[in-house]
């Protein structure tokens, strides 16, 4: 193999969705001024270009979030990466503010957030898997650098990067139920639209939707609209869909004070989180879908059909072919097997996890009780020895430490404000013992 140059960066992004656009923001604003020097950044992305739950763009649907929760407002009201900035540079504030509605559509969020990628296009590298994180060979102590290897996906040639700050922020992965696997005809939520795009969707006349979340709902709502001569059936684990609370005192869970109420808690202030507030986000529905879809289920009523159709109290015990159709086993009511043309689970996702990245440089973090990882104020996973070389800090996965918005868009700016100034401290230091600043470097050959 060719020589690999082993390049040096201040920080190593892997993924590049909201939460590390976030962070390219935040480096950018903080670091011009807080260091003298620039702060260099790569990330890696494993999509070919900026794409933000791209499968779930569904026409209409809308954020959950206050447009102000942006990538930038709360930490800098000023900023120019704001979406109050994006709407500026639109064309499109003063029509914005006449809808007098702080929750733009996806859509919409998306423009804004490809808006903001397009200024740190030189800062990421598209289609690049990264595929683990490992102390650099000869690293013995905390100012030692981390190695990331790196798959370009068009050739699959590797690339390792040098760093000491790791920003890992892979996102969400989906979740099916147990014993049900993916095919042809059985999709998750997260495969939506490109499923749904490469089907054929005449052949579609019979689709059930398994869930009782937003997306859930969404995807049925889709269906009902978009095929117009097919059977709808969601199969809903509760009596009804829940609903959102996004009330203004629940939504406070959300606000960058809950982060410190819920870190510094004790075990029960934690828990009742969870106990009282997660209706704020899981398993839980906005209104107005709510009410459209029952408004559709009781006109069909009115006219005498039942294209759309909710099974509830009902769980999917299996899936198998059936001829050219899937059919699908229920738990419950009369309906004890559907034959469906396609079947989509929006059952959720598992939260991100960054052992398998790390893979046996995880034995060197500690872990709570629970077996999950310890993680830091600043979002950096706990070392279990003053020695182990560099930083790894986590934009996701840390619902046990940080709480409710972990996963969520909600506090972005903030948390990633907090990542760039722990990076940027560490700098000082590093500065302070003339440690030498990131240079790309030739380190020889990967054999
Ligand atoms: C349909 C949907 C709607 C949502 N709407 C909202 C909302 O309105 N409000 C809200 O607060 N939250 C919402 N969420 C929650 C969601 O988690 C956040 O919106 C947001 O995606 C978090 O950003 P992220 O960058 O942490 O993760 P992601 O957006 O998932 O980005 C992670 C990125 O990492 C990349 N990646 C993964 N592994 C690697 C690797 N090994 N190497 C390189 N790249 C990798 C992935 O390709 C991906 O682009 C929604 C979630 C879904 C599924």
């Amino acid at each position: 193999m060719d020589a690999v140059s082993a390049e040096v960066y201040d920080v190593v992004g892997i993924g590049f969705g909201p939460s590390n656009l976030s962070l390219a923001v935040a480096l950018e604003e903080l670091g011009q001024v807080r260091s003298e020097q620039p702060i260099s950044a790569v990330f890696f992305e494993r999509q070919e270009s900026f794409g933000w739950h791209r499968n779930m763009l569904l026409p209409s649907t809308t954020m959950q979030i206050s447009f102000l929760k942006d990538l930038a407002t709360f930490r800098n009201p000023t900023s120019k990466y704001s979406f109050v900035s994006y709407l500026h540079s639109a064309g499109r504030l003063a029509r914005f503010v006449n809808n007098q509605d702080f929750f733009p559509t996806r859509k919409e969020f998306h423009q804004y957030l490809e808006w903001v990628a397009s200024n740190f296009r030189d800062q990421v590298n598209f289609a690049h898997e990264v595929v683990s994180v490992r102390p650099a060979a000869g690293a013995t102590g905390p100012m030692d650098h981390l190695e990331v290897e790196v798959r370009r996906l068009s050739d699959r040639s590797v690339r390792v990067v040098r760093t000491r700050n790791v920003v890992v922020s892979t996102g969400l992965a989906a979740r099916m139920p147990d014993g049900i696997a993916r095919g042809e005809r059985v999709w998750h939520s997260s495969e939506f639209l490109t499923r749904f795009a490469t089907a054929d969707q005449a052949s579609l006349k019979s689709v059930a939707v398994v869930g009782a979340g937003q997306s859930a709902a969404e995807i049925t709502r889709f269906f009902h609209d978009s095929l117009p001569h097919a059977q709808v059936y969601a199969v809903i684990p509760s009596y009804g869909y829940a609903l959102a609370d996004d009330t203004p005192f629940a939504n406070q869970v959300f606000d960058p004070t809950a982060v410190d109420d819920y870190y510094f808690g004790t075990d029960t202030t934690r828990q009742a989180f969870w106990d009282y507030h997660k209706n704020t986000n899981y398993s839980v529905v906005d209104d107005d879908v709510i009410r459209d879809l029952y408004r559709r289920t009781y006109e069909e009523d009115v006219h005498g059909t039942s294209r759309l159709r909710f099974l509830n109290l009902t769980r999917v015990s299996a899936v198998e072919p059936a001829g050219a159709r899937t059919r699908v086993s229920l738990t419950h009511g009369d309906i004890k097997e559907l034959d469906v043309d396609a079947c989509v689970f929006a059952t959720g996702y598992h939260a991100m996890d960054p052992a398998g990245l790390l893979g046996d440089f995880d034995e060197q973090f500690l872990r709570d009780a629970r077996g999950a990882h310890q993680v830091a104020r600043d979002y950096r996973l706990v070392a279990a020895t003053p020695n182990t070389p560099g930083r790894v800090y986590l934009q996701g996965g840390t619902e046990h430490t940080h709480g409710l918005t972990s996963s969520l868009l909600s506090n972005l700016a903030v948390r990633s404000g907090e990542i760039a100034d722990s990076i940027l401290g560490f700098r000082l230091i590093e500065e302070e013992l003339e440690l030498p600043a990131a240079e790309p470097e030739t380190v020889g050959n990967l054999g």
